[in-house]
């Protein structure tokens, strides 16, 4: 029995067992298969929810397959619970995969498992053939040794890494290496890379284009001392089984493609077509930087559901990051499910796009304005309802009464009035309706200029007239009387025409109401503000001044 054969368990499938298990995808007109691989190491960054988005997208405009992959051999970093949050939240986010990992340890499709960690035979299987071949070997380097290599490259200015004359596992005899394992000494697998640096290969990306990078000679490791594989080998392995025709990720994995390409053409397998693309940034005192985890709120994902952003303004913004021709799609296909857009991945900006809070919210306000009264009313109950007792309370105490402020310039309007980027800005928004909610206003500052005994005879002599039921024209018809009963030019321009002449014109009028009303001066129609909070309502907060 050859050693080889004692490192791994009796029982491995074989490499050809494995690859008739695998059957050929059949793709047919240029569909493409992509995937999400997300290692489960802890929360949802914004970055992989776009890498998520742009892989299903890609896939699905070609009538291909988008698949999940959970990569999970860092058994050190994993998180519990990690795999699940990602697939609650793709779901959430209406990124459905077609296959892949499910909720609780589940698997949907026949590509799978689509758990790493539960792929090791087959890691195994491979890499069994790759010391048959000699194409791996067994290293016994210890941690102590790597740590006093690395420091010999650093005092002689060599470049670093286990490669080359440093490479001291890689000619061990077989009686060695017998010994050692027989002694029970620890050991990983190392590729025994075939490449020279000092030779150049072109490699094209998708989104950077040819790129020339020495080849790979590192003897990196592909099985760790707990006999799982390396990301670098499972994602060779894996995408090659899945039949992943495009590998779509963020460009922190750039410098690992001369590796990859090397490991596909060890394995004699085609490699799938590359794109990477740069990070989500943002400016920080003026320098381009990632988003970070640490730094930035907005970083995770969690984020944009606890301050109450839609999800689907989430993606719309995400698009727009990904091509900035999605802006003007959107103007021009305003009611169309963002799923027709056709994304490039040319298009995707090599140096990466900057986040942008301002742009986010705009986004979101022509999100939410597309929505009607009953939609936007259960999204901020299910929002409210998890983050915000106080207005679930609100909106519990009387929906008609919402329901009827949400529709104050949304319903019959031309122009939605865009008031609200998120859910977490309605109890502000509305709150002024609620006689709880209406702050005692210091009403002298608030009227600055208008004299209070002239504003109280203004008031009840449009209180005299005032009739609810009143047509928005003939309600405006009774306010104009009153102002220019007391001196106020009927607009603007008559007032400017001949301001010695006025005291003002009818806004400043309509100011008094609107604050008298709400509080702030700056409402929506206030008509429609009238008729929603209903006479008695109307009549008390006038009688305030
Ligand atoms: N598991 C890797 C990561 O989370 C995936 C990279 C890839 O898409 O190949 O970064």
């Amino acid at each position: 029995m050859s050693y080889i054969d004692k490192i791994f368990p009796v029982a491995l499938p074989t490499v050809e067992e494995i690859e008739t298990k695998y059957k050929n995808r059949s793709l047919i007109d240029g569909q493409k298969v992509t995937r999400f691989a997300p290692s489960p190491t802890g929360s949802f960054h914004i970055g992989g929810l776009y890498a998520a988005l742009i892989s299903q997208r890609v896939a699905h405009q070609s009538k291909g397959v988008f698949f999940l992959r959970i990569e999970d051999t860092d058994t050190k970093r994993e998180v519990e619970g990690a795999a699940d949050l990602f697939i609650n939240s793709l779901n959430m986010y209406d990124i459905n995969p077609n296959e892949g990992a499910g909720l609780n340890g589940s698997d949907i499709g026949e590509y799978g498992p689509y758990r790493q960690s539960q792929r090791k035979e087959i890691y195994q299987s491979y890499i069994k053939e790759l010391l048959i071949a000699g194409k791996a070997y067994v290293c016994f380097t210890t941690s102590e040794e790597l740590d006093e290599i690395r420091k010999h490259q650093e005092v002689t200015s060599a470049r670093m890494g286990y490669y080359g004359k440093w490479a001291k596992s890689r000619n061990l005899p077989v009686e060695i290496v017998e010994e050692k394992l027989n002694a029970g000494d620890e050991y990983v697998i190392r590729l025994k890379s075939d490449g020279d640096y000092n030779k150049k290969i072109t490699i094209k990306d998708n989104s950077k284009g040819s790129i020339d990078f020495p080849e790979n000679d590192l003897d990196v490791v592909i099985m760790k001392k707990d006999k799982l594989p390396t990301y670098h080998f499972a994602h060779v392995v894996d995408d090659h089984l899945m039949q992943t025709t495009d590998v779509l990720r963020g460009d922190e994995w750039i410098a690992s493609l001369p590796l990859h390409m090397q490991m596909f053409r060890i394995m004699g397998w085609k490699a799938p077509r590359y794109t990477h693309f740069a990070p989500i940034q943002k400016l920080d005192e003026g320098n381009r930087r990632k988003l970070s985890k640490r730094k930035d709120p907005e970083a995770g994902v969690v984020y944009y559901d606890e301050v109450g952003y839609p999800k689907a303004s989430v993606i719309e913004y995400l698009l727009n990051l990904a091509n900035s021709n999605f802006e003007d799609w959107r103007k021009q296909n305003p009611t169309l499910n963002n799923s027709e857009f056709n994304l490039t991945l040319n298009k995707l900006s090599p140096s990466g796009s900057l986040f942008d809070f301002v742009k986010l919210n705009s986004v979101s306000k022509e999100v939410i304005a597309k929505l009607s009264v009953e939609e936007m009313f259960d999204y901020v109950s299910i929002w409210a309802d998890e983050f915000d007792s106080e207005l679930k309370a609100m909106l519990d105490s009387d929906s008609k009464y919402v329901k009827d402020i949400f529709s104050i310039e949304r319903v019959g309007v031309k122009n939605v009035r865009k008031d609200f980027a998120k859910w977490s800005e309605v109890k502000e928004g509305i709150g002024y309706f609620f006689d709880d909610k209406f702050a005692n206003i210091d009403i002298d500052l608030a009227l600055e200029e208008i004299n209070r005994t002239e504003g109280k005879e203004i008031v009840s002599a449009f209180v005299k007239t005032y009739n609810p039921a009143d047509t928005k024209e003939e309600w405006f018809a009774k306010m104009l009387e009153v102002a220019e009963a007391f001196g106020y030019a009927k607009n603007g321009k008559v007032y400017k025409a001949e301001p010695e002449k006025y005291k003002g014109d009818v806004s400043a009028v309509v100011k008094i109401f609107r604050i008298l009303l709400t509080g702030k001066p700056q409402s929506p129609d206030l008509y429609s503000v009238m008729n929603v909070m209903g006479k008695d309502r109307v009549m008390k907060r006038l009688s305030a001044i």
